[in-house]
């Protein structure tokens, strides 16, 4: 099959490579050469990484490769393709303008798809005139290693649409889950719900970040606590989506005022070095010491 990857940044290098080591021709464009030479670099990277750690067989590396255009020229990325995915940045204009320009030039029978995280597929898809071939295809990061795809389903989505998606999901060897089209889809929802309580707890003293975090991790076996999570994603792009999740769903999403202080302080977590924890080289050295951290230390501080 012929994949079109638009974007070669985070994920659409991502999602360039697992689609081609699953044997498919794969043309990414990204709008400047160099990001599609980091694309393709990254790429490169990841499957050298894979054949060190003995999980890419070598002779897979260079046949991937092989199977990998880059380009900045739209028509040359979907012209011929049967799937077109897009990983352009979150803003919806430029996704909608993106879709009506790969109308204009893909086959009339391929597959259009978007790796939107947040944004509204419907409101992406009423810019075709053929609204059923679109379907929203929501990889994780990084895409080769997680094995997630949030398929999601806009209201104008055909049931062949939907078929198509699952069956090229499973071929990648990734696990999909069909959700519909509404805010925060079934991750970012669920995820954010864990996360804002959390900070509702800190906020109420019931336990130190530390601690709220081996809750989870101990007790529920997940790989990361809510606080760190937070921290990881970044506490700006949390209150985002808190935002929209409270526009689009009601109160329970209303964003608490210890992350609005966190933000306002420019706190933003690992990437700034201080969110609810300390970081350092992306690790967690200590607990933020700024009052906003409930008990403060913890067990093991
Ligand atoms: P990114 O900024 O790393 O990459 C986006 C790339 O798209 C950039 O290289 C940019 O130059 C390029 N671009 C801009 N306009 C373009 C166009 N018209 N055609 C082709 N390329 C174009 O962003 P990202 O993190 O890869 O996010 C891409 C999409 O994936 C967003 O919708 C985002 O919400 C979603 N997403 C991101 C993550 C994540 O963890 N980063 C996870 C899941 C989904």
């Amino acid at each position: 099959m012929h994949v079109g990857v638009l974007g070669a940044g985070t994920m659409g290098h991502g999602i360039a490579q697992v689609a081609a080591m699953a044997g498919h021709d794969v043309v990414m464009r990204d709008v400047q050469t160099e990001f599609v030479r980091d694309g393709l670099e990254s790429i490169e990277g990841n499957l050298r990484e894979g054949v060190d750690r003995g999980k890419v067989p070598e002779e897979d590396l260079e046949a991937t490769l092989e199977r990998i255009e880059g380009t900045i020229d739209l028509e040359a990325a979907v012209g011929e393709a049967d799937l077109v995915i897009e990983a352009v940045p979150e803003e919806l204009d430029l996704k909608r303008r993106t879709f009506e320009e790969v109308a204009d030039l893909a086959p009339a029978d391929a597959t259009l798809a978007s790796n939107t995280s947040s944004l509204s597929l419907t409101e992406i898809a009423s810019t075709l005139d053929d609204p059923g071939r679109m379907i929203g295809l929501h990889f994780f990061n990084p895409p080769h290693v997680m094995a997630l795809v949030e398929i999601v389903v806009a209201e104008q989505t055909d049931e062949s649409t939907v078929a198509f998606a699952r069956e090229f999901v499973d071929d990648l060897g990734k696990e999909p889950i069909t959700v519909r089209d509404t805010a925060g889809f079934a991750t970012s929802r669920l995820g954010v719900a864990l996360g804002v309580e959390a900070m509702r707890m800190l906020e109420e003293g019931v336990a130190s970040p530390r601690d709220v975090d081996r809750a989870m991790e101990l007790g529920y076996n997940h790989p990361m606590g809510p606080i760190e999570l937070g921290d990881v994603v970044g506490l700006d792009v949390r209150l985002d989506i808190l935002e929209h999740l409270r526009e689009e769903l009601g109160e329970r999403f209303r964003p608490p005022q210890i992350l609005r202080r966190k933000v306002r302080a420019g706190k933003l977590g690992r990437k700034t070095g201080e969110g609810f924890y300390v970081w350092e080289d992306g690790e967690i050295v200590g607990v933020s010491d700024d009052g906003s951290g409930g008990l403060g230390g913890g067990a093991d501080e």
